[in-house]
């Protein structure tokens, strides 16, 4: 079964996507890892995304849906996970057309669940090295000396993007940006919701009965 993979930030969509990769054998399709590597390789949509990204417009979605597209070409029957993509609902019913042409479907579209304090706290407990780039977290991971990596005795430091009022305007715009994504999705009773705070194993569980269709 293929899969959209919706999660606020901190909502461990990287840990559940990586799992379902690796454990399921399924195709992971980052937009942002396609644009990337396609601006890189100096594909032609990769020229076409780098003309509008420089005149810092947004890439449209007829190029992004060009980009899953070349990827679906190639997936010789292998499932897959969308990450990332679509974000808006005119990039979901695209995205709908051009599956329905290789003869494919969405088969659900997964929203991680996580109470909004919980994400405050897992996002603003973030510290990082600013020397080595190390991760750390106030409860979960702390370093041994408070404000110094255990690897290199550089400073760990909360960035600013990891800030409280700046992650509550995150969480905000994500908790906007899907509710039609939900609505388009449960019209197609193609909508899930899982509790995505849980140990990341009981996830993992939850997620991979949606997708063996239990
Ligand atoms: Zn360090």
């Amino acid at each position: 079964m293929n899969i959209v993979l919706f999660g606020a930030p901190g909502a461990g969509k990287g840990t559940q996507s990586a799992l379902i990769v690796e454990k399921l054998g399924m195709v992971q399709i980052s937009t942002g890892d396609l644009f990337r590597a396609a601006i890189k390789n100096k594909t032609e949509l990769g020229k076409q995304a780098q003309a509008f990204m420089d005149k810092g417009e947004l890439v449209p979605d007829s190029v992004t849906i060009q980009m899953v597209d070349e990827v679906l070409v190639n997936l010789k029957s292998k499932s897959f996970i969308l990450d990332g993509f679509p974000r808006t609902q005119a990039q979901a019913e695209g995205l709908g057309k051009i599956l329905k042409q290789r003869g494919l479907e969405i088969g659900k579209a997964i929203f991680l669940e996580v109470p909004k304090e919980e994400l405050l706290g897992r996002l603003t407990g973030r510290r990082v090295c600013k020397a080595c780039g190390a991760v750390y977290h106030v409860q979960t991971k702390p370093a041994k000396v408070d404000g110094v990596c255990d690897n290199c005795g550089g400073e760990v430091v909360q960035r600013n993007d990891d800030k409280v009022d700046v992650i509550a305007t995150r969480l905000k715009t994500y908790e906007d940006n899907t509710l039609p994504l939900r609505s388009y999705y449960k019209e197609q009773g193609k909508y899930v919701e899982l509790n995505g705070a849980q140990d990341s194993d009981k996830v993992f569980s939850a997620l991979k009965t949606v997708v063996q269709g239990g």
